[in-house]
């Protein structure tokens, strides 16, 4: 039985993921692109428990979280529901070195890998569990100060190391646009990963990476327009529904 609390926050994320969907399709046309190459993942960070349970009914099932601790919790929650459908969990923000233990039982795909030794810790604590965890790089081609990631030189510097470890699955790279209203700014930040992508798949030295991780709520649209194959939306999907909401 569903309340009628239930039913509106059903309407809700209904409405709004069929915008998204249908902004995926319109942009996919756009630029002859299928957009079945495109992976939606539901950022839950600011989304109360209830909504991403909903969505989760609705049918969507790659959530993504920006703190490990939060992704731990929601996760061991979450599959303890009786109408909770199986999911993949994915870390999208920053992850510290005491934290890699915990978070790796229950994640499907890090897109924040950082630097060297952060890989090889991750690597070090999968090879101890019998592990083979799914990763990104994530790279800073904002040029901005204040976003985490290798710069663009430094990737390339350290691209050997990187492709050393037996453990981690390379998947591709992530990016993160600078929040501007320039467009060009943000396009460029994101045509600059595929570029990057393409170079070091270039390298031969690993069996080719395929993922783009770019793309927030506000700047999707030009993320797929530049190949993004993974986008990691939270606001746009889950607006309406923190007013709604009786959980915290
Ligand atoms: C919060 C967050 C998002 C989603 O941002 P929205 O603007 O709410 O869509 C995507 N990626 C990362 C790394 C984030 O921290």
């Amino acid at each position: 039985m569903s309340s009628p609390h239930q039913t509106l926050l059903n309407r809700i994320l209904t409405d709004n993921l069929k915008n998204v969907v249908d902004t995926i399709e319109s942009t996919c046309l756009r630029c002859d692109r299928d957009p079945s190459e495109i992976k939606l993942i539901a950022v839950t960070k600011y989304a109360p428990l209830e909504a991403v349970r909903e969505l989760n009914r609705i049918g969507l099932r790659v959530y993504g979280e920006n703190r490990p601790q939060q992704l731990v919790e929601r996760a061991e929650t979450l599959v303890k529901d009786s109408g909770w459908s199986p999911s993949e969990w994915h870390l999208i923000g920053q992850l510290q070195r005491n934290k890699v233990r915990a978070v790796l039982p229950h994640v499907g795909l890090i897109h924040s890998i950082d630097s060297v030794k952060l890989l090889s810790h991750v690597d070090r604590v999968a090879e101890e569990n019998g592990a083979s965890p799914a990763v990104l790089l994530q790279v800073n081609t904002s040029g901005e100060e204040s976003k985490s990631g290798f710069t663009p030189e430094k990737l390339l510097e350290d691209w050997e190391q990187i492709t050393a470890f037996d453990n981690v699955r390379l998947r591709g790279l992530m990016t993160m646009a600078p929040f501007t209203e320039e467009t060009t700014r943000v396009r460029k930040t994101f045509s600059e990963l595929r570029r990057i992508l393409a170079d070091l798949n270039a390298t031969g030295q690993l069996p080719s990476m395929t993922e783009l991780s770019m793309g927030m709520s506000s700047d999707y649209q030009i993320a797929i327009e530049e190949g993004a194959t993974m986008i990691r939306l939270g606001s746009t999907l889950f607006e309406g529904t923190s007013e709604l909401s009786t959980d915290t």
